[in-house]
């Protein structure tokens, strides 16, 4: 069938009219319920050996847009809306972001399920459908403000599947109902899924905020997505939610390998587990568990699982190690005690080193160390992490099981990131090198032919402004913000977090505002972008958004410096937001202490729209700066090595361990001033002085992510970009190449090295 004739008895079954009869809203739910039954009537990718991406989070993104071009008809109705008069961009923005991420983390496992499926590679998610996602960002008086996200929908992406498990907790037993969402395969004709497991109709439950009575987790287990971060508030209900999720999912697996017919003992053969950072670390034990109760010895369980489940690694931050006390397992799944006691006990017997111990001599559960014991692959995500994994943090297993030890770069899906998001861009792209990029990224590379065709460079240019010019059409429409789409945009958009150091960028607006007050203009006016939620509970990261806010205010008042730099933060940064900032950036902000970030991958998306890196030798930054060179990138900063053993506290060791004394770098005039901005008058008769004054004394007496180690190489660096920018054509031949190397970034190319090495799908 036609699909104008499949949209037109979808609104006449629908809304019983004709599609011109439509207002957007419900155009949008026809498309929607067209879309989902063309995604869901896909067949699954065939193979023997099926994956289960496990992730206690999924940041989709919107999805209407990303599934027409999967499903190979976006022109088509792009110009079948055009036909009535109507705009898919305006349908589109009927639809409400799933929010079911708080970051980077979960917008990895959106990606990846995007190229699992594009690959054709047998392997669904597994994870929880929140009914409120991360909270809607308001911005009150200079300061954030939580509001909760609904963001289900009478008609959603979700399919209702029938299949129910129970998941036994202690006292009581909860029935797991599940749903999935289709991922329709890019260029090919199959469909993956999402498997979300929910209580049964909790949708009634009203939000109670954060604090609500954790009794009552019957109805309210899946009502909301963990904030991340510092947020210590119901850390009960997180491992709650955590084994409901593997519960569930190791039931699914069990029941899918036996309908598929092969036996228990096969698990191993058929079956991969990937559990994606150590939120789902209890599917060891559960399938333990599940295995010996259908009469499977403890030893071939064991076994089966030892060669069933692989780990990724997402931080070496110490604090988001998950380690939870024994008792509460013991409250909330008791079967599983005697499962991690027993695993505990023979791996003390074959290696006694306390360091590699599952549980502590405080009964805490180390789940990474329950991964890596009971796995058999752990990988870092980008090559730096992986090596800092192996050679610091997770050493001592590394020296007992060196061939498990292995890296992933992180990729991200240039069919959203680049394709969707910026189709004039792609479209050039095509023009120069074909379109088959879209599912071969490393064909990209092909664009550096193209570096002296003043053709091609113009146009990259002209793209860019048409970007920056449609964002602050935008910014203006929605937010209220104006801004000069002549200046230069320096965009820094991620979580808010003192590693990330949005802080620093913070003392770089102030040197600029002190400059331009003495009278010393920057070469080209200036737009510093910032688009960051805090964790509810992170009071500093909440300190450091009061910041910035105080900061474009005072700019905003000021007509002698407005002119020259403008300070602006997106309100309820997301996908969305992410979609529309990335395509229209000049310079890519990532500026994390060196160590800190594991890999990134918002470096990897402002590289693919032709973005500039400003960044730190962190993460992936340091792949990008070798795959583009010097030339193309601007790295400055403490190098990772370094800022290791200054937190090792070699050399002169101060009060707090570390060889690292911010007030050194204080008392550097250049330094103090721009420090003691945070509570000079201008500033305090905007902001909170409270709040300013205990950031500054954090900043100059704490300064746990070294701001003021790196600030002054940071402003020399950027003051460098500053200037480069004007030269607009090296500029864009800069571009070029950034885009060209990109396709390394491609999760395409991630996912075939899992498939390589680890989950060795076909
Ligand atoms: C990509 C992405 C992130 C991760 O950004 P990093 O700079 O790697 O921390 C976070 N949030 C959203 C909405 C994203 O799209």
């Amino acid at each position: 069938m036609q699909l104008k004739e499949q949209l037109f008895q979808t609104t006449q079954a629908r809304f019983g009219c004709a599609p011109d009869q439509c207002d957007d809203h419900q155009l949008y739910e026809a498309l929607l319920l067209l879309t989902r039954s063309l995604a869901q009537a896909r067949p699954a990718p065939a193979g023997t050996r099926k994956l289960y991406y496990f992730s206690a989070e999924f940041l989709m993104g919107k999805l209407l847009s990303n599934n027409l071009l999967a499903l190979g008809i976006h022109s088509q109705v792009k110009e079948l809306l055009a036909d009535l008069g109507r705009d898919l961009g305006v349908i589109e923005s009927m639809e409400p972001e799933p929010s079911l991420g708080n970051g980077g983390l979960g917008r990895l496992a959106a990606c990846f399920l995007d190229s699992i499926a594009a690959l054709g590679l047998p392997g669904d998610g597994v994870g929880l459908n929140y009914h409120y996602g991360l909270f809607r960002q308001k911005f009150d008086r200079n300061r954030q403000v939580e509001i909760p996200d609904p963001w289900l929908e009478a008609d959603s992406w979700l399919i209702p599947t029938g299949v129910v498990f129970d998941v036994p907790f202690g006292g009581f037993t909860l029935k797991a109902v599940l749903y999935d969402i289709a991922i329709p395969g890019a260029g090919n004709e199959c469909a993956n899924r999402l498997h979300l497991f929910d209580v049964p109709e909790p949708a009634g439950q009203p939000w109670v905020g954060i604090d609500f009575e954790k009794g009552d987790i019957a109805h309210r287990l899946t009502s909301f997505l963990y904030p991340d971060d510092s947020d210590e508030a119901g850390r009960l209900l997180r491992v709650y939610q955590q084994y409901f999720m593997v519960s569930a999912g190791a039931q699914l697996i069990l029941a899918e390998l036996e309908s598929r017919g092969y036996s228990l003992d096969t698990l191993a053969d058929h079956v991969v587990v990937q559990i994606n950072d150590t939120h789902p670390s209890m599917v060891i034990p559960e399938l333990i568990r599940l295995l010996t109760a259908r009469g499977m010895s403890f030893d071939d369980a064991l076994d089966q699982v030892r060669r069933t489940c692989a780990y990724t690694n997402h931080t070496i931050l110490a604090e988001a190690l998950e380690k939870w006390p024994l008792s509460f397992i013991e409250k909330v799944a008791p079967q599983l005690v005697p499962v991690i006691q027993e695993l505990d006990c023979r791996m003390k017997q074959a290696h006694p080193d306390p360091k590699v111990a599952i549980l502590d001599e405080q009964n805490l559960v180390h789940m990474a160390h329950m991964d890596i014991h009971c796995g058999f692959s752990v990988n870092g995500v980008a090559a730096l992490h992986t090596e800092i994994l192996k050679n610091s943090e997770l050493k001592h297993f590394c020296d007992l099981y060196p061939e498990k030890f292995n890296n992933k770069t992180n990729g991200v899906t240039l069919r959203r990131w680049l394709e969707a998001c910026n189709p004039e861009l792609a479209s050039l792209i095509d023009s120069c090198i074909g379109a088959d990029w879209r599912t071969d990224a490393s064909k990209l590379e092909e664009l550096l032919a193209f570096q002296e065709d003043d053709k091609v460079l113009d146009r990259l240019l002209e793209i860019k402004q048409a970007n920056k010019n449609q964002l602050c059409r935008l910014l203006w429409a929605e937010q209220g913000i104006e801004l000069d789409p002549q200046s230069i945009f320096d965009i820094q958009v991620k979580r808010l977090h003192e590693y990330k150091r949005q802080q620093m960028n913070a003392l770089y607006i102030i040197q600029k505002y002190l400059e331009i007050k003495a009278g010393k203009l920057p070469e080209q006016p200036v737009t510093v972008l910032f688009g960051a939620k805090a964790a509810p509970a992170y009071v500093m990261a909440k300190r450091i958004i009061h910041l910035i806010l105080c900061l474009q205010k005072l700019i905003d008042q000021d007509p002698q410096v407005r002119p020259w730099l403008r300070v602006a933060m997106v309100e309820n940064y997301n996908v969305t937001w992410a979609e529309r900032l990335i395509p229209a950036c000049d310079i890519s902000e990532q500026i994390s202490l060196a160590s800190k970030e594991a890999s990134g991958t918002g470096n990897m998306k402002f590289m693919a729209n032709g973005a500039i890196t400003l960044g730190t030798l962190d993460g992936a930054n340091v792949e990008i700066a070798q795959l583009v060179g010097e030339a193309n990138i601007y790295t400055f900063g403490a190098q990772s090595d370094a800022v290791i053993r200054m937190y090792a506290g070699e050399g002169d060791k101060g009060p707090d361990g570390r060889s690292y004394h911010p007030l050194d770098y204080y008392h550097r005039p250049a330094v103090e001033r721009l420090v003691d901005f945070l509570v000079s008058p201008e500033l305090l008769a905007i902001g909170d002085p409270t709040e300013l004054s205990l950031l500054w004394k954090d900043m100059k007496n704490k300064d746990w992510f070294m701001a003021l180690l790196d600030v002054e190489a940071y402003i020399s660096a950027k003051d460098q970009a500053i200037k480069d920018y004007a030269d607009r054509r090296t500029w864009a031949q800069r571009m070029l190449v950034n885009i060209a190397k990109s396709g390394y970034f491609s999760s395409d190319r991630t996912i075939q090295q899992y498939n390589e090495d680890i989950w060795k799908l076909k």
